[in-house]
């Protein structure tokens, strides 16, 4: 991997998500020179610095929806033992696409932001990065936005929405954490003898050897808020296996009523977050069975950011395009998990599922940023309704998108043509693994 930034790249990909990390890898591999840009000293993004665990559904029947790079990733994942079934840790992840970011030659950028953007009318000419040495102006010819708060759009000031669009409300946002020390088999015999406490999807054959998901423990969740002893907006405790035994992952925080673009309600967040891991903490250990000798392990190195910014792109991705299966001539991905709002406040949670065996196409519309001519987007910000968005905000999902963004910018450099100007059935043919069941381009289901 080369360390000396240039003044000049073919492709900067903005963002080290997995949707930037699949973009950087599709690009690189066109032949194009890439930077990729991110603010942290690790690549992974809420894959990592958010701790998120498990990988969504992404097949139905048995047809897996998404493969490409993000099979590459955890395929990766799966030699060193990090990842089993859909479960995976973040350290895993790091060194997964560190390796695979080296090997396709993608140059990285690490702790250096982004902070200025610079137009000439709608083409970007240049990014400012802020390095630990100062700032920095890099030039490219086209630029992807994988910064999950569609930065580059806000920086370059091209229009964004954000929020529902009567209340402006964001999804609640979560701090991730791990416990060791689980009595799994005993965790679980509670769970089976109380099944009025748990949500009515829960499957209750549990396989230890795989990764199973737990979530509910409502009555001892009520109690202890009339206690005074967890904060009043959880709502219930969801939890799922890691791949070493008596390990478990915890998407149970509730952090409501903030906007992961203001840097108060970051630090607001962060907080809360931290004061409700060591009361959840405290009450597994003290009153769930199976959790008795329960540990700490770690907390995500930064709170969960489910929404803020998303792209207005040449398509909006909508809730009834997720519930309708809806399929488009310039399909650039598939997806077949539905909505999923986590609710703000007096709005309700929502889970809509589609009916097995459904999935929907992602457009390239929705990646090309309206009235931009040289700018992708990728990832959870990609042009989408609120409803949207929350169906395609899975990192399966993000890494697809990220990899067609990539695809397209690589095959425009190697044109030397704009990224409106590709050929569809050119791209078509490098997302095959994305698009199709047999890699080919005849075979769609
Ligand atoms: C609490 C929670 C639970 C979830 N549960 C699941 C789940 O179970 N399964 C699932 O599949 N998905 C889940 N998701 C969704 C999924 O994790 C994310 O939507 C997805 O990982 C987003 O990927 P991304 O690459 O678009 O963005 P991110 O992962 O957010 O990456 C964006 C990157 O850009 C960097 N960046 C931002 N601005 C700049 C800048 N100006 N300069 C440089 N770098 C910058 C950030 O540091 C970050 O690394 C969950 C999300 C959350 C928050």
């Amino acid at each position: 991997m080369k360390l000396q930034m240039k003044n000049n790249y073919d492709i900067i990909v903005v963002g080290a998500g997995i949707a930037g990390i699949s973009a950087s890898v599709k690009a690189a591999r066109q032949g194009a020179s890439v930077l990729l840009v991110e603010r942290y000293g690790f690549v992974g993004g809420m894959s990592t610095a958010g701790m998120v665990s498990p990988f969504m559904k992404h097949s139905i029947n048995d047809e897996v929806l998404v493969k490409g790079i993000y099979e590459e990733l955890e395929k990766k994942m799966r030699l060193n033992n990090g990842m089993i079934d859909n479960g995976f840790y973040a350290n895993s992840f790091r060194s997964a696409a560190f390796n695979l970011l080296f090997q396709s030659k993608v140059e990285l950028a690490l702790n250096t932001e982004v902070i200025s953007v610079s137009k000439n009318i709608n083409n970007i000419e240049s990014l400012t990065l802020m390095t630990p040495h100062g700032k920095q102006n890099i030039k490219a010819k086209y630029f992807i936005d994988t910064s999950g708060d569609a930065q580059l759009l806000y920086l370059g000031k091209y229009p964004f929405e954000k929020g529902d669009d009567e209340t402006g409300y964001l999804q609640a946002l979560t701090l991730f954490f791990r416990l060791g020390g689980v009595d799994l088999r005993k965790a679980t015999d509670f769970v089976k003898e109380n099944k009025k406490d748990f949500f009515a999807w829960m499957e209750y054959d549990f396989d230890l050897t795989k990764i199973i998901s737990v979530a509910g423990y409502f009555s001892v969740v009520k109690e202890a808020i009339k206690n005074g002893e967890l904060h009043p907006s959880v709502e219930y405790i969801f939890y799922t296996t890691l791949p070493d035994s008596g390990e478990a992952s915890f998407n149970t925080t509730n952090i409501l009523d903030l906007d992961a673009t203001s840097s108060e309600d970051l630090t607001k967040a962060e907080f809360i977050g931290r004061t409700q891991v060591q009361q959840v903490v405290k009450l597994l250990q003290n009153k769930i069975p199976g959790f008795e000798n329960s540990y700490l392990l770690e907390t995500a190195v930064q709170v969960g950011v489910r929404e803020t910014r998303r792209a207005i792109g040449e398509y909006s991705i909508s809730g009834n395009d997720i519930k309708n299966g809806e399929k488009f001539e310039d399909a650039i991905a598939r997806g077949c998990y539905g909505i999923d709002i986590h609710g703000q406040k007096d709005e309700k949670s929502r889970m809509e599922d589609l009916p097995e065996g459904q999935y929907y196409e992602i457009p390239l519309r929705s990646l090309i940023v309206k009235d931009a001519e040289n700018l992708l987007v990728a990832g959870r910000c990609i042009s989408s309704t609120r409803e949207g968005q929350s169906a395609v905000r899975i990192m399966p999902t993000c890494s697809a998108t990220g990899e067609a963004c990539g695809a397209l910018a690589g095959i425009a450099n190697k044109k030397d043509i704009t990224i409106r100007d590709v050929d569809y059935n050119e791209l078509e043919k490098e997302l095959v693994g994305n698009l199709s069941k047999k890699g080919n381009n005849d075979v769609r289901i």
